[in-house]
């Protein structure tokens, strides 16, 4: 093992070798010479650990094309096309939901190019680019005012930061949800400065709990759609109406986390339970956040936890 061991080429001399000069006509010096390291690296492993008892014949152009192999796979974008076969729609390790042409057309048109994005085309001067969309979303709402910013989770985040930075937010204890392995709702209020009030219990929770945790120090109602999961039986949870009649009573604000929220209802498809975003503003809720690529269909930008497609309405 030793002498296989000593007989290990260096990197610098296999980079001058003959056999390498067609790897460094196709790819760059750099891409070579640490593809060619880190193959030295797991032949020394292996003879090491005894699963080698000869060096390949360096000088063999078996030996570049592993190379070539390599770097052809390095070069692979992480992110590619994958087939859902999970039986979930809307999968949140799967993309989410799927562009319609129509979408890919407008980002091929406008991000093929330079844009409006920060421009007023109607003075000249510097626009704003939380503007674009803002018109429809209240249009397709009936919200006063919205924002896009990158996903539900930072329209959460940001909003609880805006609203209730060191003051209190109350929560039903059977709605402090974990959304997709990073979304933790307890984790978000905390990282927004803000300190969960937890109220009721796992299966029941009343406007009354809720009442009896506001104090001068509160700043927020939360309410937040239980997405992932179901409690069923011996249940229950306060209506809209009842929690903003106490939101608006005791000068704070009732949130709702609605997820993914739908503007249309599509109970006539079979999708139950998706509370349409215009009724949830109807019945009271001051501020509403839901993420763009579920069912709406839009982009999802990344994960939830550290990039900040979701709309706080
Ligand atoms: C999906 C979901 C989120 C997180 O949405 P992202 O767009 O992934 O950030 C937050 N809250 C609820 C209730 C959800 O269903």
């Amino acid at each position: 093992m030793s002498t296989l061991l000593r007989q290990l080429p260096q990197v610098d001399a296999l980079l001058a070798s003959p056999g390498m000069a067609g790897l460094l006509s196709a790819y760059s010096r750099q891409e070579v010479a640490d593809t060619l390291r880190s193959a030295l690296q797991a032949l020394r492993a292996d003879l090491k650990a005894g699963r080698l008892n000869q060096l390949p014949d360096f000088a063999n152009e078996a030996f570049a094309q592993s190379l070539a192999d390599r770097i052809e796979a390095e070069r692979q974008p992480n992110l590619r096309p994958a087939i859902n076969a999970t039986g979930i729609i809307i999968h949140t390790n799967l993309g989410r939901a799927r562009l319609a042409p129509e979408a890919l057309a407008a980002i091929q048109a406008v991000g093929a190019d330079h844009s409006n994005l920060e421009l007023d085309l109607d003075t000249g001067r510097r626009g704003s680019r939380h503007t674009h969309v803002e018109h429809l979303i209240c249009e397709l709402t009936g919200a006063e005012a919205a924002l896009v910013v990158n996903n539900c989770a930072a329209a959460v985040l940001l909003s609880l930061m805006a609203t209730a930075q060191g003051r209190k937010v109350v929560a039903s204890r059977g709605e402090l949800i974990e959304i997709g392995g990073a979304f933790r709702l307890p984790d978000v209020i905390q990282q927004s400065g803000a300190v969960l009030s937890e109220v009721g219990t796992t299966n029941k929770t009343r406007a009354k709990d809720y009442a009896e945790a506001i104090d001068p120090d509160t700043a927020v109602l939360l309410k937040s759609h239980t997405s992932n999961y179901q409690i069923v039986g011996f249940t229950h949870t306060p209506g809209r109406d009842e929690l903003a009649a106490l939101a608006h009573a005791t000068g704070t604000i009732l949130m709702e986390d609605l997820g993914s929220g739908v503007l249309v209802d599509l109970s006539p498809y079979g999708l139950r339970n998706e509370p349409v975003v215009s009724d949830v503003l109807a019945s009271g809720v001051d501020i509403v956040m839901f993420s763009g690529d579920k069912l709406l269909g839009g982009l999802n930008a990344a994960s939830s936890q550290d990039v900040l497609n979701s709309s706080v309405v």
